[in-house]
Parts: C-alpha cells; sequence; structure tokens
C-alpha cells in the first residue's frame, strides 16, 4: 500500500504544482491587472470628482449671477427701500444666496436684504454701515469679468464667506450677493465622507475659499486630482484614499472575487478529476499491480521428447487484472526491465511459484522449473544471495531451479555476468541461454558465460526440415551442445513433424503448443500429477508426442 500510496501523492503534486501553474499565473495576471484597474479607476473617480465640483461651483455661481443680472435690470442699485422687495425675493428664491447687499466703495456692505425695509430707509442705512465698518474684512478680491468680482470675506458671524458683485460702474454701487463657502462642496454625504479624504477650493490667488476633510500628511495610497474653472478661476484640489475608491467600487470587488472563485473551483475540480481520469503513470501502474499480487505465474510444460515425460516448465509472467483479462508479458516486461521493477516482479514471481507447484516439484527430482531472469539482473552481485534467500529451505532443491537469460539482450559487463553465473552455479541453480540464434553477441561469445543449457529458438524449430542453412545450425548447436555436456530445450514446437525432426537430431527437451501452452499453476499441478503419480508408475509420458515418437 504504501507504495501506491507514495506514487498517488506525488503526481497529485505534480498536479497540483501544474495546477498552480497553469491557473496561478493567469490568476496572478489578472490580480496584477484588476489592481490596475483599480489604480486607473481610482484616478478616474478622483479627476471626475474634481470636475464635477468645478461644474458644481461655475452653475451655482452662473445662478446667482442670473439673480444678480435679474435685479440690476429691475434697476436695484442703492439702498432704497422700493427695491427691498426685489432684493429679499432674490435671497429667497436663489438657493445659494444668503444675503443681497448693495456694496460701496471699497467693497463696504451699504445694506442687506436683511434691514432695508420699505418704512425705514434711512435708518437701516446707517445701521448697515455700521455693521459693515471694519467687521467685515475682504480677504480677497478679484475680477471675474467686465461685470463681475468675486470677494473672499472673513465675517464675525462666523468664519468665511464668499461674495460675489455685480459692478456698477463708475461711481455707483454693485449689486452683490453673499454665499456659503460651501457652496463649491458636495452635499455631504456618509458616501461623500467616505470617498473624499480631502477637498481645497482656493481663488485664483490661493487664497483658501473652503475645504473638507484633513489633507493627508501622507499621500501614499492617495488619488490626487485638481481643475481649475476656466471660467471663474478657482481651483479645486480632491485627494480620495484607495481602499475607500475600491470600497466604494462594488463591482470590481465582486468582479475580483468571482474570478478568484471560479478560478479556485476550476483547480479543485481539476485536481480531484486527475487520479480518475488522467492516465497514472505506467511505472506507477505496475507497481500498483505488483502490489496487488496481479502478476502471476503461468507454467509451460518441458517435454522430453524422447521418452515423452515430464521434464519440468518454464515460468512465464501473466498480468492478470482485477476484471480478469489477462496480459502477455511482451507488453510490460520491457517497462519492468528499463523502470528496474523487473527485479521485484521476478522475486515476486519466483516466490509464488514456489508456493504453489514448490511441493509438486520438490517431490519429483528429476522436474526442474526455469524463470526468465533479465540480463541485466546478473550484472548485480547482490542477486545471488537474493536467489539463495528465496529458494533456501523451500520445498525445492536450488538444483531443480533453472534461470534464463536472453541472448537478444546485449551483455554490458561480461565479466561480472561470468561472475554472477558462477556464484548462482555455485548455489546449485542452473543457467540457460533462452533464444539462441536471435541475438548479436554470437553464440560462441555466449558459450564462454559457462551455461548449463541452451534453448533453441523458434526461429529455427520453424525452419528445420524446410531450410538447409537452419537444419545445419541447430546440427551444429546440438553437436557443441553436447561437447560441451549442456543440455539443448527446443522452444516453439507446434507440431508432430517438428518433433520428429527435433529428435531426429538428437534434441531431447521440447516445449510448444503441440503439448501444451502456458498454464495457470491448477492445471499444471494436475498435468505433474497426471504424468508423474508419485510412487506409482516412474513416470508417464505425454500421450500426443509418443504417438508421434511410435509412429
Ligand atoms: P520466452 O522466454 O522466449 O518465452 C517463450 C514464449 O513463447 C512465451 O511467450 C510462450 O507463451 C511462447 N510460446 C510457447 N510455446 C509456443 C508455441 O508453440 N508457439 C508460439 N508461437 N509461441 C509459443 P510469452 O509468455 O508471451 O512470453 C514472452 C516473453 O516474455 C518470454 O519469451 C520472455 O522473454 C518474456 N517473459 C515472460 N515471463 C517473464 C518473466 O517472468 N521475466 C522476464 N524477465 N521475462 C519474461
Ligand atoms: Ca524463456
Ligand atoms: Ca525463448
Amino acid at each position: 500500500m504504501g507504495l501506491s500510496v507514495r506514487a498517488f501523492t506525488r503526481q497529485h503534486i505534480v498536479a497540483i504544482a501544474v495546477g498552480v501553474l497553469v491557473a496561478g499565473t493567469p490568476l496572478i495576471a489578472f490580480n496584477f491587472w484588476l489592481s490596475g484597474v483599480i489604480d486607473r479607476q481610482g484616478q478616474v473617480e478622483t479627476d471626475a470628482a474634481a470636475k464635477r465640483m468645478i461644474s458644481l461651483g461655475e452653475s451655482r455661481i452662473g445662478e446667482v449671477m442670473r439673480a444678480l443680472d435679474d435685479l440690476a435690470a429691475r434697476g436695484v442699485k442703492a439702498c432704497d427701500p422700493v427695491n427691498a422687495e426685489a432684493m429679499q425675493r432674490a435671497a429667497f428664491v436663489t438657493t445659494p444666496i444668503k444675503e443681497v447687499a448693495i456694496v460701496g466703495p471699497e467693497g463696504r456692505t451699504l445694506c442687506s436684504h436683511f434691514n432695508l425695509s420699505p418704512a425705514g430707509a434711512k435708518a437701516s442705512l446707517s445701521e448697515a454701515a455700521v455693521l459693515d465698518a471694519g467687521q467685515r474684512r475682504i480677504l480677497s478680491s478679484e475680477r471675474l469679468s467686465e461685470t463681475y468680482a468675486f470677494d473672499v470675506l472673513n465675517v464675525p458671524e462666523g468664519g468665511q464667506m464668499v461674495r460675489l458683485r455685480r459692478l456698477g460702474g463708475e461711481g455707483a454701487n454693485d449689486i452683490a450677493a453673499m454665499m456659503s463657502t460651501t457652496l463649491f462642496l458636495p452635499q455631504a454625504t456618509s458616501k461623500t465622507e467616505q470617498l473624499y479624504s480631502y477637498i481645497n477650493v482656493k481663488t485664483r490667488d490661493g487664497i483658501t475659499i473652503g475645504q473638507s476633510g484633513e489633507r493627508p500628511a501622507d499621500t501614499k495610497d492617495i488619488f490626487e486630482a485638481t481643475r481649475q474653472s476656466s471660467k471663474l478661476g478657482f481651483t479645486v484640489n480632491v485627494m480620495t484614499h484607495r481602499g475607500r475608491t475600491i470600497a466604494g467600487n462594488v463591482d470590481l470587488k465582486w468582479l475580483g472575487l468571482s474570478v478568484t472563485g471560479i478560478v479556485l473551483l476550476i483547480l479543485i475540480t481539476f485536481g480531484l478529476m486527475v487520479p480518475k481520469n488522467l492516465p497514472d503513470n505506467p511505472v506507477t501502474e505496475l507497481q500498483r499491480a505488483l502490489k496487488a499480487g496481479e502478476f502471476v505465474p503461468y507454467y509451460q510444460p518441458i517435454v522430453d521428447i524422447q521418452s515423452g515425460k515430464l521434464r519440468g516448465a518454464e515460468v512465464l509472467v501473466r498480468w492478470r487484472k482485477a476484471d480478469g483479462t489477462l496480459v502477455l508479458p511482451g507488453s510490460f516486461i520491457p517497462l519492468a526491465e528499463s523502470s528496474g521493477l523487473i527485479r521485484a516482479m521476478t522475486f515476486d514471481l519466483m516466490r509464488r511459484a514456489s508456493v504453489e507447484v514448490g511441493a509438486a516439484i520438490g517431490q519429483r527430482p528429476a522436474l526442474k522449473i526455469s524463470f526468465n531472469f533479465a540480463g541485466a539482473l546478473f550484472s548485480d552481485e547482490s542477486i545471488v544471495k537474493d536467489v539463495n534467500k528465496t529458494f533456501i529451505g523451500g520445498p525445492m532443491k536450488m538444483s531443480q531451479v533453472v534461470l534464463e537469460v536472453t541472448e537478444r539482450d546485449p551483455i554490458e559487463n561480461f565479466t561480472l555476468t561470468r561472475q554472477v553465473i558462477a556464484a548462482l552455479q555455485g548455489l546449485g541453480v542452473r543457467i540457460a541461454i533462452d533464444d539462441v540464434g536471435t541475438g548479436h553477441s554470437g553464440l560462441s561469445y555466449m558459450l564462454k558465460l559457462g551455461v548449463d543449457i541452451i534453448k533453441i529458438d523458434k526461429m529455427f524449430v520453424d525452419a528445420i526440415g524446410t531450410d538447409r542453412n537452419s537444419t545445419t545450425i541447430v546440427e551444429t548447436l546440438v553437436d557443441l551442445a553436447h561437447n560441451m555436456r549442456m543440455d539443448v530445450v527446443a522452444e516453439g514446437v507446434e507440431n508432430f513433424e517438428q518433433v520428429m525432426h527435433l529428435r531426429n537430431l538428437g534434441i531431447r527437451s521440447a516445449q510448444g503448443y503441440v503439448f501444451a501452452p502456458p498454464l495457470p499453476g491448477s492445471s499444471f499441478l494436475k498435468l505433474v500429477e497426471a504424468m508423474d503419480t508419485l510412487g506409482g508408475e516412474a513416470g508417464k509420458s505425454l500421450a500426443v508426442p509418443q504417438k508421434a515418437v511410435a509412429a
């Protein structure tokens, strides 16, 4: 379990890393983009606010100008009680106007709509003059146009006020309107208070008309915009806080949140789907199958074609999947070899075969069981100890075990391989060269390894009798083997004719479909018991080849 869990986790980590890269990069990019959008949006909002305040001021001043123009058109130009009603009405209907006044030389207030009553013009006049003398201090005064001037005043009643004067011309009085400095500031609502950190409105000369909030000491995370009225010359300076802009901008916040949410959802779905939908790493799959015991031994009988008796079997691995399908070794042995898993797989197979058929083989000392042993395993000395451990004390004798090394793969370290083979032979194990005639190493080279058995490949078996050269090669091989006291096994024997030819060439052992295909353990055990009854006859012979031999 440990192995497969580890592999699964590793795959998860890889999947998550890929997921984070694939989804995370756009997410980071998106957040950068969003942050840029918020920055730009914040600046745009701040600019727009300054612009709004300019047009607010311009439109309120414009309204007041229209009221003063109207009074001028009505002939209002002195503190005459006949003007009182018009002045009062103008102050009443024009929202920004707090007071309508007649202003004399040096900007002195001569009378206002408050103290100018139609009944007591004279008294009021003097009262107003007294009231204004030295009490309303002009902080700044500027000409807006031919007909208008704009003043900022200090008033005793409370702070500052602004005054718009319609100029009466040479020697004549002005008609003026007093307004609050908040004229230029937006109506304070909870939203504007949140948004604007600071607003300041100045005259062209830089005299502050009005302000709200406190100027932030640190302008980090602050958007600032300054705009000047082209018509009236006043300047508005607005500062907004970045956090407040975002907070005020619910749309963007939701956009960021929902995109992050969607990306996370995709990531999680992707992560959950990986183990189900993406094919597992094939090596991981082999490891899992090995742990699950899905690699099982099949046994192909090896028969004595002279006597028809059973000589043993070659173990051929089968991958029996959970759904019952059998996979042939050609499709997974190469990967098992290249991944190094072949060692564990081979020893697992050896142990399974020992458990399954070991007793039956052990009781019949003439029988041998061979295992395919990947070439690479011979270049590791520790294999000798493992082979010993696997079979020592088991039901079979060491001398009943055969290890097949294939001639197909080139031998990398000849000296070491030879030493390992010698050490294995020292244990009592026998070594066979498999697929003789198909490799490129050359037989004489392979024979220097000092093996006990050679297995003649199906290719030659098929050619015997039809191809003169192949027949000669096999004849030579058999001679050579006998001279070197090696056994010969013919592989892939499929018909009686081949059996006859092999017999005539003096070959004793053969395996192939003509006798039996690779069999599952239970079938092989039945065959063993049927052919080699213990304590009974010395051994029965296989019916089919026996007939062939008899013929
Ligand atoms: P091999 O060692 O040459 O095994 C003989 C192959 O010939 C087997 O194929 C067997 O089923 C097949 N065969 C037997 N009789 C006949 C016949 O009359 N006609 C024909 N056409 N084929 C016959 P299989 O079982 O598919 O194994 C293929 C190869 O996989 C083996 O060739 C061997 O090289 C490798 N292999 C099998 N099991 C193991 C193993 O446990 N370890 C290693 N390292 N290799 C293995
Ligand atoms: Ca073999
Ligand atoms: Ca073979």
